[in-house]
């Protein structure tokens, strides 16, 4: 580390850019709601696993001792994203008539090889809904015992109206009670079991068709969406913990009644500082699966999709989303893409052309200020698009130098070479998608482990999986397998 710079972070609790002071330093706690496994993760998820991806492998840069938790959704997430509809996997599970579970399974590993693929890092625990539901009918009986829910019918919701009279119910989501308490009854769903509109299930009957469904107190059931993050986060984090972030789209009323179910069991605010990645748009339009305009990350790698002029690589993509800010929304267009395209080949073949710089006794380059530079604009609330923007006034130094117009010392060469190798690798997780490196054939190796276990996995159906559109995709990305038992490596042709 080499400023004394604190980290600063924008609180969409506070709404402001704070210091960041860990709870517990130096270990920190973030939390990411993770996706809900019923079909393929779209690209705007991708984005927002990335900016927690770059939280916390900065957060690590800077020695912190970090615990990243990014859950699995695997029941519980009704069609209407509230408390009406049919479980998402249940509903995927009946039309592809197979067991939920399978479902579950399917696209968790679709999800993994994807993340793999954008070169994400893993959490260090991912935890599931339905592997915590003892935990789910506890924390319900703890916000029960505190008068914040009411039973009816083999439901529990949580009362929104008794918890507003104590607690700022809408403080994050900027939802005001008043507001909320003048909708007319008619906008009660679930039948009229709610006492108020904006009460939300925290565990809900189960019908008699209902597959997963699990014995608890109150009858057969299922617990509601937004409980299972307040209970991972509490069993795996603490009652307070640091960071907690999501898509722009769960503020309301998922991270709203994550907090409210926090405080009405522990009566403790649960997180310090809410950070939150915008939307991703289409040539200026929001991206929406009615409007024909939104994209599977397969079908950006393919370039199969009749908005794109040609396939891009994850690597661009990923490029492509750090030249934003985690907090504007971006917006995808070829042209955007393709000068992402050029740009990362330009960034990339400086650090080649690092290795080839030779050292002089004296330097006439500030390779000091540069890293400062660098190291200021990621504590500027990680403002990854400032950071790259210095990386290549270094990338016009590099070429001067190899040029003979700027020379430099030994010691400096070196820490120009950890400098770019460093931001460009390890904290913007880039990787030079046309070297073959021992830590890419790995991943593709697990990645191709994952697809050998899936097209295993639905032998007996030949359904469309990620698994084999990302195995025709690797043959496209001139990645092959060799067949070798002593190493069993994947190569990059060409
Ligand atoms: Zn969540």
């Amino acid at each position: 580390m080499s400023t004394d710079h604190p980290l600063y972070i924008y609180n969409s609790l506070t709404k402001t850019k704070e210091v960041f002071e860990p709870i517990n330093p130096p270990f920190v706690g973030l939390y990411t709601c993770g996706p809900t496994v019923y079909n393929e993760v779209h690209l705007g998820n991708i984005r927002t696993f990335l900016t927690f991806d770059i939280v916390y492998s900065y957060l690590t840069h800077l020695n912190y001792k970090v615990r990243y938790v990014r859950n699995i959704t695997d029941v519980g997430h009704l069609t209407d994203d509230q408390d009406a509809g049919e479980d998402k996997i249940e509903k995927r599970a009946r039309l592809e008539k197979i067991e939920p579970m399978k479902i579950v399974q399917k696209y968790t590993n679709g999800f993994h090889a994807t993340t793999k693929l954008f070169n994400l890092l893993e959490p260090n625990i991912e935890p599931s809904a339905t592997g915590h539901i003892i935990e789910q009918i506890e924390m319900i009986e703890r916000i029960l015992k505190n008068g914040y829910a009411y039973e009816v019918n083999g439901s529990v919701y949580f009362d929104v109206k008794k918890y507003a009279e104590k607690y700022n119910y809408g403080e994050l989501s900027g939802r005001k009670i008043e507001d909320l308490l003048e909708q007319t009854r008619e906008e009660l769903e679930g039948g009229d079991e709610k006492r108020f509109f904006a009460d939300f299930a925290i565990w809900k009957k189960a019908s008699k068709a209902t597959i997963m469904k699990w014995n608890s107190p109150w009858g057969i059931g299922v617990p509601g969406w937004h409980l299972e993050c307040s209970v991972m986060s509490t069993k795996y984090l603490g009652k307070e913990f640091d960071i907690h972030g999501g898509g722009m789209d769960l503020k309301f009323p998922h991270h709203e009644c994550e907090i409210a179910q926090s405080v009405g069991a522990d009566k403790k605010n649960p997180v310090k500082y809410w950070m939150h990645g915008n939307m991703l748009t289409v040539n200026g339009t929001k991206m929406s699966k009615s409007l024909g305009n939104s994209f599977l990350p397969m079908e950006l790698i393919t370039g199969n999709h009749p908005l794109l002029e040609q396939a891009y690589s994850p690597m661009t993509v990923r490029f492509f989303f750090l030249q934003a800010n985690y907090r504007s929304t971006v917006d995808f267009s070829n042209e955007a893409l393709k000068a992402a395209e050029k740009g990362l080949k330009r960034l990339l073949e400086a650090i080649n052309t690092i290795d080839k710089l030779s050292a002089n006794e004296t330097s006439t380059v500030d390779i000091d200020a540069l890293i400062n530079k660098c190291e200021e604009s990621m504590k500027d609330d990680f403002n990854t698009p400032i950071t790259i923007a210095h990386l290549f006034d270094g990338v016009k130094m590099i070429n001067s130098i190899n040029d003979g117009k700027e020379s430099i010392s030994t010691s400096d060469l070196e820490k120009l070479k950890n400098h770019y190798h460093t931001f460009t690798f390890d904290i913007l997780g880039l990787r030079n998608e046309e070297q073959t490196t021992s830590s890419s054939n790995q991943t593709v190796d697990e990645l191709m482990n994952l697809i050998i276990d899936i097209r295993n996995e639905s032998k007996e159906k030949k359904d469309w999986t990620t698994a084999d559109l990302i195995r025709d995709e690797l043959k496209k990305l001139h990645i092959s397998i060799q067949d070798n038992k002593e190493s069993s490596t994947w190569k990059y042709e060409n």
